[in-house]
């Protein structure tokens, strides 16, 4: 097969899409007053922002006074947990999240933790879920805050929020999730599901990087991080990015709009996974076969080093990455795949391919041709495959 350029790395980020770009464009030529002006330009912005803002609510099943923009899922994470955390000290300094969440949570959670904060980090099963029970268990009267991640970023584990949710109001506690993975992936309604607040982030949904929200659910108590000038109704201060506003409301209207076509996106994963696993020996799936995000597929390969996988399936034209984007700097092993009881080895020989709508079965061809002999070729080199293989052959 020729040389073609594959991206399966949605996770780490996607490609903007043409329809959402157009659609933000009007804000530079046209609509560029400041939305906190009260002459005809600023109120026009106004109105394309809390347009923006009312198309998002309808579409994540909430009111429109509880989404805030922010610009990130990084940012949105960071609000929610110290805002929430330290609304809630006359009750108590007690916080619970999980082992696998992103670092935007877990560093977050670290902070709070060097002012006094004292934070449960739960364990998850093998498949990288959190239980409700487990959240139960670990409540207790000076409990403020439970965040545990709606989708997990590298294995793709879908948690059993709702159910989450349930056990927090039972017991008084405000529940965060970062869904920064699942909006637009996973059909929502925020009502429904009765979270208190939930984190997304655009780059995610083919809008521009540095886009985001957070869902507040009315009457839950959350401090500023940002203060300033009062916009965003006196909790996000920051002149507001109407443009990006505008992207986020588009891209998320375009991504649950073609949500039924994750089933071909699912189907084309699981291609990939099965045929992986058949074709390259010692090799096992990290994350659950079902309840995981339908573009995600993570995969340990014994003896080898994920990094180098992903720079010769770089020079193959294939861009995927060795767990989050942002572990990616170090070269510890992701501490997701070491929750999910996987010796340093093992995790250090992972690799995440995360498909989208834009890919196709010729990509995933492309995959199945290049991937195994790359395997191979780096095992050959590899001291440890050689001591491995002479060891099974001697038992
Ligand atoms: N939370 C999760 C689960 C993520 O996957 C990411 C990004 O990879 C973030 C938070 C951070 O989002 P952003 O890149 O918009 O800051």
């Amino acid at each position: 097969m020729e040389k073609r350029f594959v991206y399966a790395d949605n996770a780490a980020t996607t490609k903007p899409d043409p329809r959402v770009i157009e659609a933000m464009m009007p804000c530079f030529s046209e609509n560029w007053g400041n939305p906190s002006s009260l002459y005809g330009i600023g109120q026009e912005a106004k109105a394309v922002l809390n347009g923006a803002r009312e198309k998002i609510a309808s579409l994540m099943g909430c009111d429109a006074g509880e989404i805030f923009f922010t610009s990130c899922g990084t940012e949105s994470d960071n609000w929610a947990i110290r805002g929430a955390a330290l609304a809630g000290v006359k009750k108590g300094k007690h916080l619970i999240t999980s082992k696998v969440e992103h670092h935007a949570v877990l560093h977050t959670m670290a902070s709070l933790e060097r002012e006094g904060f004292e934070v449960t980090y739960l364990d998850v099963d093998e498949f990288g879920r959190v239980s409700a029970d487990a959240v139960r268990a670990a409540i207790r009267p000076d409990t403020t805050l439970v965040t545990v991640m709606f989708a997990n970023n590298e294995i793709g584990t879908i948690m059993p929020i709702r159910e989450i949710a349930e056990v927090c109001h039972e017991k008084g506690v405000v529940f965060f999730t970062d869904a920064v993975q699942a909006v637009g992936h996973v059909n929502m309604n925020l009502h429904e599901l009765g979270v208190d607040m939930l984190s997304c982030s655009g780059h995610k949904i083919n809008a521009p990087k540095g886009t985001g929200f957070l869902y507040i659910k009315k009457g839950t108590r959350v401090l500023n991080l940002i203060e300033g000038g009062g916009q965003e109704r006196g909790k996000r201060s920051g002149t507001e990015n109407v443009a990006y506003a505008v992207a986020l409301a588009k891209a998320l209207e375009l991504a649950l709009a073609s949500i039924d076509d994750l089933k071909r996106v699912e189907a084309m994963r699981n291609r990939l996974m099965d045929e992986i696993l058949r074709r390259v020996p010692y090799s096992r799936l990290n994350g659950p076969r079902e309840g995981r995000l339908p573009g995600n597929l993570n995969i340990s390969f014994e003896y080898i080093e994920g990094e180098s996988m992903t720079l010769l399936l770089d020079s193959c034209g294939i861009s995927a990455s060795t767990g989050s984007a942002c572990s990616n700097n170090s070269l510890e092993p992701s501490h997701v795949l070491l929750a999910i009881g996987l010796p340093h080895e093992k995790a250090h020989g992972s690799l995440r391919l995360s498909l989208s709508h834009e890919n196709t079965d010729e990509d995933v061809s492309y995959i199945l041709e290049n991937l195994p002999p790359i395997v191979q070729r780096l095992r050959d080199m590899s001291p440890l495959y050689h001591e491995g293989m002479e060891r099974i052959k001697e038992d």
